[in-house]
């Protein structure tokens, strides 16, 4: 049985011998040269080159959800998806697809994974993340990174930190306490730096705490260089602000181009003594022995025995997106039933589309790749036969032609939600879906009692107008190029439904905890200490998304960690036994419905009585697993020491306190199964 995501793929590590030759390479370079190094070159997305010491340019590409500027490449399902996914295989293979993609292309560093934390549904970006949970994210985070680093390619894990809303995204700083920071933001770029390698880090636009991520020591120098990264910092495209807070911060690279970390404005400040030439060299150094651990050195990263319409990418996107829908509602209407006479209205505008959501995330498949949901329905056959109603505005599915189509339809598929035009970097979105979408679908309930709505978005929409009115509901997210095609094969039950949720569904805005202190806040009192920015005040602190439903005492809509399936699972044969320096949790999961299928099992570790404030239960373990009908399995995840820690603040570190602890194994953060406990 597969522990842990490094088992996977080993990643690329920088080695002694890297470290060696890049300090020798320092030592041979004029300090022009070395300046030179730090910051973006060519088109904005490529290294500098020193030609004379044949230090190449490295092309750089956007971006998590596969790879763009200025090409088509395949569009895997986006960063929720792949967490909504709970399967590290698949993540993995992700990962693998996105490196061949890009050596494709002469790609050597890709701008991905994205990982902030999923605060609120309006962050434009959340599509590109991978939902609120830190162990779930930094599994999601290790298996894809390890993935496309297996191919020889650099990942860049971003936006380091806080990073959690588009609104205001350059001037509004995310301000949180140092527990909350390391409990719930920091722990994905740890776990990516500690168990995965990954080779690069950009920072994030928003000030943390009032400074800016590019020119934050702390953020770079107090944490993450003590972590052990010993890859590239970048700042993200036009983050930075001043000469010395990039040299003082850590910050090693000045994307997309030198506009403080130049030789005219750094030579003067070296001059003076402000800055010293060590500075300079160690930013050098974090950048060429990187390149040298991947190969960017001696060969150009593409591979010319690649195609640039890669079958087995297509693969990969195809199996991530079979495994990450979430179905929240059945009534029974799902799986569809087969039969020449049914007639399946597909209808909503991202039904003939392939969506994903816009800015620097957004992929452009190769032409004739992309799948829309009316394709992938078409595809299945004449068993299926669809009539797909084109979309106009809202208004325009009320003709007495489209009223008779959906009440003589056996059921009717629609297909809402956003896409690039309404969701995406720069900018929150909207609670609700788009203009007319909530009418589109009650009126079709109105007139069909078999009404499945799709959902495609970044995470939680407004549901409450419908969602009692219809059939079934299905979190698609941005299923990417073969979206259509795992769509049709879930609805038909080719494939069952196996994702569960990343995020907790909350029903409304407000029962959020994040909600209240999700734009600035500005108390007169506090001016004089954030003089300089807008701050959000992470005011929920730890007690953020599932964290949150026992402190608030809120009860969501559909929890997280929740997802249906055609058929039903049932756990039981608990024991916990101490392994290593924690322990083995063991179990059995039987598949006791009447179809294949797939269960997530989750272990959430809930102290009793602890000494501090702690979450009722978080996060420590999961394993999807595949089971036929009938079929069980005995399933053991272990848990280290680390799973019971929580951050200290006074002595600034993480600890476990002896006491009473239960282990709770269910099928959601809601739907615990099995309890044991033990004692530490
Ligand atoms: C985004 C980054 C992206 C960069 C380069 C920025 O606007 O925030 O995520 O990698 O642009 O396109």
């Amino acid at each position: 049985m597969l522990s842990s995501a490094s088992a996977i793929l080993q990643a690329q590590t920088v080695t002694q011998s890297d470290k060696d030759r890049a300090a020798g390479l320092v030592r041979q370079m004029t300090l022009q040269e070395k300046i030179s190094l730090l910051g973006g070159s060519v088109d904005g997305f490529h290294t500098a080159s020193v030609p004379r010491l044949g230090i190449p340019a490295v092309r750089m590409c956007d971006g998590p959800q596969g790879v763009r500027n200025n090409t088509k490449s395949t569009l895997y399902p986006c960063g929720i998806a792949a967490a909504a996914s709970w399967d590290r295989r698949a993540v993995n293979g992700m990962g693998q697809g996105i490196g061949m993609d890009a050596r494709a292309r002469g790609v050597g560093i890709m701008l991905g994974p994205g990982v902030n934390i999923y605060r609120l549904a309006l962050n434009g970006r959340n599509f590109e993340y991978y939902g609120e949970d830190p162990f779930l994210g930094g599994e999601t985070a290790v298996s894809y990174i390890t993935g496309m680093q297996s191919k020889g390619v650099i990942s860049t894990i971003k936006h380091f930190a806080l990073n959690n809303s588009e609104y205001d995204r350059n001037t509004l700083s995310s301000n949180a306490d140092e527990r909350t920071i390391n409990e719930i933001y920091f722990p994905i770029f740890r776990a990516a730096v500690e168990k995965a390698h990954v080779g690069a880090l950009m920072t994030s636009y928003n000030p943390v705490n009032g400074i800016h991520a590019a020119e934050n020591p702390w953020l770079i120098k107090e944490n993450l260089r003590k972590w052990g990264f010993d890859g590239i910092v970048m700042s993200d495209w036009g983050s930075t602000y001043t000469s010395l807070g990039c040299v003082n911060s850590g910050l090693d690279l000045e994307m997309p181009k030198p506009y403080v970390m130049n030789y005219d404005m750094l030579k003067p400040l070296l001059d003076n003594g402000v800055i010293s030439e060590d500075q300079i060299d160690e930013k050098v150094r974090h950048i060429l022995q990187t390149l040298s651990a991947f190969g960017l050195l001696d060969k150009n990263p593409k591979d010319s025995t690649i195609s640039e319409d890669n079958l087995s990418s297509n693969e990969f996107a195809l199996n991530l997106a079979l495994e990450a829908p979430v179905l929240l509602k059945n009534d029974g209407v799902l799986p569809l039933k087969a039969g020449k006479k049914n007639k399946i209205v597909v209808m909503g505008p991202d039904s003939d589309m392939v969506p994903c959501g816009g800015g620097s995330g957004e992929v452009t498949p190769v032409d004739g790749r992309g799948i829309t949901v009316v394709q992938g329905m078409k595809a299945l056959g004449k068993m299926y036969p669809v009539k797909f109603l084109s979309k106009g505005d809202a208004d325009s599915y009320d003709t007495p032609e489209n009223v008779k189509a959906i009440e003589s339809a056996s059921s009717v598929i629609i297909a809402a939600g956003f896409d690039k035009s309404d969701e995406g970097e720069g900018r929150d979105r909207s609670y609700s879906l788009p203009k007319g979408q909530d009418e589109m679908i009650c009126f079709a309930a109105a007139h069909n009692k078999n009404v499945v709505v799709l959902i495609f978005s970044g995470g939680e929409v407004d549901m409450s107008k419908w969602s009692e009115k219809v059939a079934a509901i299905m979190m698609v997210w941005y299923p990417g190029q073969a979206g259509g095609t795992a769509i049709a094969s879930l609805l038909a039950g080719e494939v069952n439904p196996s994702g569960k949720l990343p995020i907790t569904i909350w029903g409304t805005l407000e029962k959020n905890p994040s909600a209240v202190s999700y734009k600035p806040t500005q108390a007169a009192g506090d001016k004089a200490k954030y003089k300089k920015y807008p701050y959000a005040e992470y005011k929920e602190g730890i007690f953020m998304g599932y964290r949150g439903v026992e402190h608030f005492g809120m009860q969501p809509l559909y929890p997280f960690g929740f997802g249906l399936s055609y058929t039903s699972f049932a756990f039981s044969d608990l024991s916990i036994m101490p392994s290593g320096d924690g322990y083995d949790v063991t179990f059995v999961v039987k598949n006791v419905g009447k179809m294949d299928g797939k269960e997530v099992a989750e272990v959430y570790v809930a102290p009793i009585n602890p000494k501090v404030l702690r979450p009722a239960k978080e996060l420590k373990g999961y394993e999807k697993v595949f089971l036929a009908k009938g079929k069980e399995s005995k399933m053991t995840i272990h848990l280290p020491r680390t799973a019971f820690a929580y951050y200290n603040t006074p002595s600034h570190d993480w600890q476990v306190d002896g006491g009473e602890y239960q282990i709770l194994v269910g099928a959601s953060s809601q739907d615990v199964r099995l309890k044991g406990t033990v004692n530490l």
